[in-house]
């Protein structure tokens, strides 16, 4: 019997086919298209046929209807070989799908599902503004009831996918908060294919890593949703909020242990080849146990995301695990990849090798779908709630 945390044969079989594209088409246009920027359509075109955009769809809808374990796996994979990537699949999946899935009606999954989970359509999914990240219940845009529907007005910041995305899931206020510390009450959320006006693509922003993973800014100008773009209860979407990134978190965990292993197992090469006073670099035990020790960490915290994804399909509360994972992937992650930049010395400082390439992917992973600070919030507020 396989061990719980050993690839089982239908993780292989979905696994294996992915690594060999992502090793043979991805791998080696990573470092440029982190230097251009550009958007990667042809890759997302070639990879919707591996099901990584409607992971965890049900079947019905066009998705390969996997755990959410096996998805995690696959972001890990992705973002072993590209960073920029991982997140645009794991955010994809997580948000805007996540938040389709999770509360959606039937005739939104329909209408919706089908173009996300083929690739046709990426998803975006606007939470965060310029006045309000952490403190997501400050979101100032407005959605105004009017005949038919509702008149959307703000401006969401920092957005994945933000200028390339067929279909958006903004969350907006329709309602005035009962009283200050009520503020996550009369936020609701929407969801709608690409608008021909009302939504305009504000800044790209130029960012520290994940270049190829589109960032923008949203400015959202009387843009019409009818009624039936309501996703979930009007008045509530913030509850749908944080359990979409309670399963997000799942996500940027196994990014920062893909990205942190792509460190470790080229700082492990470079380590057994360079030589310095007459030996390897390996030979020196202020070198190998720094090896030692991201090798256990990245084992750690991909067994905390393994646990938090099992635990989402089992369908048991996960939303303590989810963050526990998260802050401990990404600081090893980021901890992991500046060691070797560290092993690599002046090699690991230059752009011909890869490892300040993964350092500047996973320092994101530190910050988006909840900051370490805010995770730590959290899981004491979690722990102290049980006590
Ligand atoms: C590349 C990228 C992609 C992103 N994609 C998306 C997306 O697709 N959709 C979306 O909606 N958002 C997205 N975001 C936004 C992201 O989720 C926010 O940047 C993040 O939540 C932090 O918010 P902020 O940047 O406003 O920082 P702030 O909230 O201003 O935080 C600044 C600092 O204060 C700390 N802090 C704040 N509150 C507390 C507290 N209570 N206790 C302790 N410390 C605290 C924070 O931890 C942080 O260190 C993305 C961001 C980036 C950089």
């Amino acid at each position: 019997m396989a061990l719980w945390f050993e690839e089982s044969r239908e993780e292989r079989a979905v696994l294996g086919p992915l690594r060999e594209f992502l090793k043979a088409e991805v791998a080696p246009g990573a470092a440029e298209r982190d230097r251009t920027g550009a958007f990667p359509w042809d890759l997302v075109r070639k990879m919707a046929q591996f099901g990584v955009f409607g992971a965890t769809v049900p079947e019905a809808y066009g998705g390969a209807g996997l755990p959410m374990r096996l998805f995690a796996r696959m972001v890990e994979e992705v973002a072993y070989y590209d960073g920029a990537l991982a997140l645009t699949v794991a955010s994809h999946n997580s948000l805007a799908t996540g938040h389709i899935l999770l509360a959606g009606n039937e005739k939104q999954k329909a209408e919706f599902l089908p173009k996300l989970a083929s690739g046709e359509a990426l998803g975006a999914w606007g939470l965060t503004e310029p006045g309000a990240g952490s403190d997501a219940a400050a979101l100032k845009t407005r959605a105004e009831a009017v005949p038919g529907g509702f008149l959307l007005n703000g401006t969401k910041q920092f957005i994945t996918q933000g200028s390339v995305a067929g279909v958006y899931v903004i969350m907006a206020r329709t309602d005035p908060a009962p009283s200050p510390e009520k503020r996550h009450l009369g936020i609701s959320a929407f969801a709608f294919f690409r608008p021909e006006k009302g939504l305009r693509v504000g800044r790209k922003e130029e960012k520290l890593g994940l270049n190829a993973s589109d960032t923008a800014q949203l400015l959202l100008e009387d843009l019409f949703v009818p009624e039936e773009g309501l996703l979930g209860e009007r008045g509530k979407g913030f509850y749908d909020v944080l359990r979409v990134l309670d399963g997000g978190r799942i996500g940027i965990a196994a990014m920062a242990v893909g990205l942190g292993r792509a460190a470790l197992d080229f700082a492990l090469r470079h380590a057994k080849e360079r030589e310095a006073f007459g030996r390897s670099i390996a030979e020196f035990q202020g070198v190998s146990f720094k090896l030692a020790e991201m090798a256990t960490e990245l084992e750690a915290a991909r067994l905390l995301y393994l646990k938090a994804a099992e635990l989402k399909d089992a369908g048991r509360p996960f939303a303590l695990e989810a963050a526990q994972a998260k802050l401990f992937a990404s600081e090893v992650a980021v901890r992991a990849c500046d060691e070797a930049i560290q092993i690599l010395g002046g090699y690991g400082y230059v752009k011909d090798y890869p490892v300040e390439r993964y350092w500047r992917d996973a320092r994101l992973t530190r910050i988006g779908e909840g900051t370490s600070e805010i995770l730590k919030v959290v899981i004491a507020r979690r722990l102290l709630e049980g006590v």
